[in-house]
């Protein structure tokens, strides 16, 4: 029997590397994430994408400036993309934040009904999606999202470290 003609998959070019989608998308957060700690807030930065890779939303942390504890750049970002696209949920759109979310950013992305949450650095004190709850894949809630962890995470983190070093 003759093996049916498969081609062999598309490599990209010597020399070139491919880029991926979801490191580009991190470094547009970590450029959120610096206006943050330019204003003296956590630095966090948050965008979401749209289904075709569309970006909807940036924002940063801003609960100081705003006297709003819920104003975590998560929140700000589904807000404005929920906004944007005229619908408060967000079916196949994904959360892509330089820290772990924690459990009321976790819960608004479930509520949102994002595809996948992607995030830099792990959050040891509140993150909520693996580190201390996994509340976007608890099966006890109706809706889950993918989670994907450690995308430039060191940049994402020494972005936290020197935060907190230079206010000491
Ligand atoms: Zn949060």
């Amino acid at each position: 029997m003759q093996l049916p003609n498969v081609q062999a998959p598309r490599e990209a070019p010597p020399g070139r590397l491919v880029s991926d989608p979801r490191q580009e998308w991190m470094r547009i957060a970590l450029r959120e994430a610096e206006k943050a700690a330019a204003s003296g807030e956590v630095p966090v930065g948050a965008i979401v994408v749209g289904p075709s890779g569309e970006i909807l939303s940036r924002a940063h942390n801003r609960p100081i400036s705003e006297c709003d504890p819920t104003a975590h750049a998560e929140i700000l970002a589904l807000r404005k993309a929920a906004k944007k696209s005229g619908n408060y949920r967000l079916d196949g759109c994904r959360l892509i934040v330089t820290i772990e979310p924690c459990p009321m950013c976790a819960g608004a992305a479930v509520h949102a009904r994002v595809a996948e949450i992607i995030y830099g650095a792990d959050d040891p004190k509140t993150g909520a999606v693996r580190t201390l709850y996994r509340i976007a894949s608890d099966q006890r809630l109706n809706h889950h999202a993918y989670v994907i962890s450690g995308v430039l995470a060191e940049e994402c983190s020494a972005l936290m470290a020197e935060f907190f070093r230079s206010r000491r």
